[in-house]
């Protein structure tokens, strides 16, 4: 069977597609710092998109679990803003992108970490918890309970990381007893590393990367859960913060090309954030010399450009896509009119079959999340139409990866024994010269009115009871 019922979808396909031109090569190292980290399969590969609604796509090693590093710093930094206010942290940590190593040493001339997403600002965030809660176990209980909200789902910690990084943090302890001196951390060193080790050795997979960047893409409602788990201000303040300092030194080169708020760590993970619509989780342990992953970047470099993902490619999305659904048998367009050239046998059939006979209505500018969420609903009803009419009368734009999805899913639907009719009067799919219209490769049937639409889906209905006989 096509892959319209069964098998993976469009958007699937095309993620493995990712995964196969992505994992060519052997660039980049493993984290080395500590012997868990060098351990791992560098040839591990996962990908996941969560979409606004909770559906979460997954590709190949979706499933493993790697610790999330870095990854984690943009939460811990939401939940100090959640506890202590903007006021007293931005007194101690600053926002502006440092252009430095993630574990440089170094301070503005206030004495602040330049921002959250260094070492020190990072530490710095971790133990403003401790001045809430100055007990490390419960702290970290608390904190847990956030990230797990965020992902939706307990996460646990991998004791193996955070012993061994609680091990060798010389550098981390140095930056935690220098912020001490300078007065700007108040807990106790010790305990705020503690704390920091722990969060950075909490095992997550892609799907929960994901996941949490759908959080934050939904303005701290998590997509799965449908709960709340961070303030709409404080998302805004990360997602900025993660813009311009999310992916290290590398910050400038990632939003030009990439343009998605992000951040990365060293495990191999990285999670980007497209405000409004969607979360990604990247896993592949491989890193660059920033300690980002190498194919990490590569797939996320490919996904914006190919999915036309950049926060400023700018759309007049509207959230609901699909205005209406109902079938044919709903509509009140008469076809049976004398001019089709109809049998009455053949009339009495499409009269009993005109529920099988699907309309889409779809309105505003078709992007990649709108024009998903239509593919996935035409692909979970798939089972109840022969031909599904996509009407795109009140579709203002349709940008070049929505279109080449509306190609896809209409040869899909052929392959399944179905058809889709797009009815396009002012051309946003199918741009329509003065003489003729254009329809292209897989799109057979554009037409520009419901009426003529009805007729086709009939004539594919009545060729297809032919061919079944
Ligand atoms: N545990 C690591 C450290 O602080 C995390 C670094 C990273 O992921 O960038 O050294």
């Amino acid at each position: 069977m096509s892959s319209l019922v069964a098998g993976p979808s469009l958007v699937e396909a095309y993620l493995e597609h990712i995964r196969n031109t992505c994992l060519v090569g052997t660039d980049g190292e493993l984290a080395d710092y500590i012997p868990e980290l060098a351990r791992v399969d560098p040839t591990k590969f996962g990908l996941s998109l969560a979409l606004h609604d909770g559906y979460v796509y997954s590709i190949a090693d979706a499933d493993v679990g790697f610790t999330i590093q870095s990854v984690s710093k943009p939460l811990t930094y939401a939940l100090a803003l959640t506890h202590k206010g903007f006021e007293l942290v931005d007194e101690r940590i600053g926002v502006e992108p440092s252009g430095e190593a993630f574990n440089e040493i170094s301070v503005d001339s206030k004495r602040r970490p330049r921002n959250p997403m260094i070492n020190a600002g990072a530490i710095l965030s971790a133990s403003m918890l401790l001045e809430v809660e100055p007990d490390v176990d419960r702290a970290f209980a608390e904190l847990l309970e956030f990230y797990s909200a965020c992902a939706g789902r307990q996460l646990v910690l991998d004791s193996d990381v955070y012993n061994s990084e609680m091990r060798s943090g010389a550098r981390n302890r140095a930056i935690a007893y220098m912020l001490q001196s300078f007065g700007v951390l108040q807990a106790s060193p010790e305990a705020a590393i503690d704390l920091y080790f722990r969060q950075c050795s909490l095992i997550v997979t892609t799907d929960d990367l994901a996941v949490i960047g759908g959080t934050l893409a939904n303005g701290g409602v998590n997509p799965r859960t449908g709960r709340r788990a961070v303030g709409q201000a404080v998302v805004q303040r990360v997602l900025s913060v993660m813009t311009t300092c999310g992916m290290y030194d590398g910050a400038g080169d990632w939003v030009t090309t990439v343009g998605l708020p992000a951040k990365s760590g060293v495990g191999g993970g990285i999670m980007a954030v497209l405000p409004g619509q969607l979360g990604i989780g990247v896993y592949s342990p491989l890193l660059d010399e920033h300690g980002n992953s190498v194919r990490g970047v590569a797939a996320c470099k490919r996904l914006s450009a190919d999915l036309g993902l950049h926060m400023f490619n700018v759309a007049r999305e509207s959230r609901v896509t699909v205005r209406s659904f109902h079938t044919a048998a709903e509509l009140d367009i008469d076809t049976d009119r004398p001019d089709t050239d109809r049998t009455d046998t053949e009339r009495r059939y499409l009269r009993g079959k005109r529920d099988r006979i699907r309309i889409f209505e779809l309105q505003g500018d078709l992007t990649f999340s709108g024009t998903e969420s239509v593919l996935r609903r035409l692909r979970a009803t798939a089972q109840e139409f022969e031909v599904a009419i996509l009407d795109m009368t009140r579709v203002d734009h349709v940008d070049e990866v929505s279109r080449s999805m509306f190609v896809g899913a209409s040869r899909n639907l052929k392959g399944a024994q179905r058809s889709a009719v797009i009815v396009d009067p002012d051309g946003v799919v199918v741009r329509r010269s003065a003489h003729r219209s254009e329809p292209g490769p897989g799109l057979e049937y554009v037409v520009t009115t419901m009426h003529e639409a009805l007729i086709r889906a009939e004539d594919f209905l009545l060729k297809l009871a032919v061919e079944e006989g």
